[in-house]
């Protein structure tokens, strides 16, 4: 079989027609940057912040109890490790952030304390008032709508084959990108309240609407955070899930391999619950996997690799969705690497989700044309199943679209237009690219509602004079 690559003739291959190949010549030896993705942290890494051994710190439930909520309990274990204009800037953060804040020692250990600024982790989880901006005046809180499609509290209903199911609302960690504010940890005295109130009785009614519907094939068991959830509920759900005939596939969701990845390796109860869910679904041929949440190569250590490792041997499939977001994976370099290491541990980097429209978080969203640009760049540089879909989950309940497949994009307004024919025929999904990516012209332009309404409908009715 040809390829593209055998056609492209090297002038110096050609010349010597028929000596045998050489391979040096035709691929010069590759930059050793480009092989970067290999070198994951390892050895006692958390050292300079947490005195503790290895068993210690690959205990789950130590990782647990230090993981840090309360802005004073962060700060104190940042002494002396941050500058002290990053705290009073994160203090700051804390006070206007409208998503509640927690995250594990072993996040903590991995971040930049020399410039926490720019680091990828800390970006993600640790909020500061000097990088937030303006909202887009198109933004909402549930901007996806998922409680509009649902027919049962905690579960969204919105395409035909496939459902979202919602037991729990707590996480190992809160993201400050949360799609989900609008349930998940609203503040940290409820959140330990609601932690107890996993409630099986709310799960019966969700499960006799999805034994109801024959056309329903696919559950994706979300949250909050499948972590949270105990092994005896994890056993229950699945296999509740796997004995209904109309349902084929489940998978578990979780941020945890991403955040907490000793779990893997010291909560043997948890693990043994999936591992037999999954047995299960072997046994009748369905498909059980996990859907994990690394938006950066820096979350990705040896210890992920342990714990990665592990799954694999007892045959788990794991699947990554990350989130593009800005100072932290919004480059083609930065990405690529984080591709590339989610290969090396055996997980398939499934989505690469455009930053949805969240409240009190724009710094974090970027526009749709560097999803685009980075997407290009991806693709080709390894596996074609090892290469993630970029999408956009079109805000207003439009489901997720190929990045690319806009109706229509205007680059100076922000404005780019998606159909969902196959989920809701006729309808119209706009997405606004953040105000901080517009001209200052522009800028100034969606301050005034007269101007909004143009813009909106200027990129409306090109859509609907079809393709471009
Ligand atoms: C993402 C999502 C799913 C799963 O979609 P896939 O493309 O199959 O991963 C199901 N329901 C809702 C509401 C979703 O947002
Ligand atoms: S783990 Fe998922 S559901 Fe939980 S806070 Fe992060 S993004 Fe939200």
């Amino acid at each position: 079989m040809s390829t593209a690559e055998d056609n492209v003739v090297d002038l110096e291959t050609k010349k010597n027609h028929a000596a045998p190949p050489d391979v040096r010549k035709v691929k010069p030896p590759v930059d050793p940057d480009t092989l970067d993705h290999l070198k994951m942290k390892d050895g006692e890494f958390w050292r300079y912040m947490y005195d503790v051994d290895k068993a210690t710190f690959l205990d789950y439930k130590w990782q647990m109890k230090n993981s840090l909520y309360k802005l004073d309990k962060l700060f104190d274990s940042l002494e002396g490790v941050a500058p002290k204009e990053f705290l009073d800037d994160a203090a700051e953060g804390f006070r206007r952030a409208p998503m509640a804040v927690r995250v594990t020692p072993y996040l903590l250990s991995l971040i930049n304390w020399e410039d926490p600024w720019n680091d990828p982790i800390r970006t993600q989880f640790i909020p500061v008032a000097s990088s937030m901006v303006l909202d887009h005046p198109m933004l909402k809180l549930d901007s996806l709508h998922e409680q509009e499609d649902a027919p049962v509290p905690g579960l969204t209903h919105r395409y035909p084959d496939k459902a979202l199911f919602l037991p729990l609302n707590t996480c190992p960690v809160y993201c400050r990108f949360c799609t989900r504010s609008y349930a998940i940890g609203i503040d940290t005295e409820t959140v330990e309240k609601v932690q107890l109130k996993v409630d099986p009785e709310r799960w019966e009614q969700a499960f006799e609407y999805i034994a109801s519907r024959p056309e329903l094939e696919d559950i994706v068991i979300s949250g909050g955070d499948a972590y949270n959830l105990a092994a005896k509920h994890i056993l229950n759900l699945g296999t509740r899930l796997l004995e209904m005939d109309n349902i084929k596939r489940i998978r578990f969701a979780s941020k945890g391999p991403a955040v907490m990845p000793m779990k893997i390796l010291t909560d043997d109860a948890w693990l043994d619950a999936l591992s037999r869910v999954n047995d299960l679904g072997r046994k009748l041929h369905k498909h059980v996997c996990l859907h994990t949440h690394f938006n950066t190569a820096n979350e990705i250590t040896d210890i992920t690799r342990q714990a990665m490792n592990v799954l694999f041997e007892r045959g788990i499939t794991v699947r990554n969705q990350s989130v593009l977001q800005t100072g932290v994976n919004d480059n083609k370099h930065d990405m690529t690497r984080l591709v590339k290491r989610l290969g090396e541990v055996n997980v398939h980097a499934y989505y690469v989700y455009q930053h949805d429209m969240v409240s009190g978080v724009e710094d974090l969203r970027t526009s749709l044309q560097t999803n685009l640009d980075i997407e290009k760049w991806v693709r080709g540089s390894l596996a074609g199943f090892n290469t993630p879909t970029f999408v956009v989950d079109a805000p207003g309940g439009g489901g997720k679209r190929v990045a690319h497949g806009y109706e229509y994009y205007n680059r100076e307004t922000g404005v780019s237009v998606y159909t969902a024919p196959s989920v809701k025929p006729g309808q119209f999904f706009t997405y606004f690219d953040p105000l901080h990516s517009l001209s200052e012209d522009m800028q100034a332009r969606w301050q005034d509602p007269v101007e909004q309404r143009i813009m909106v409908d200027e990129a409306l009715s090109a859509a609907q004079q079809g393709p471009r």
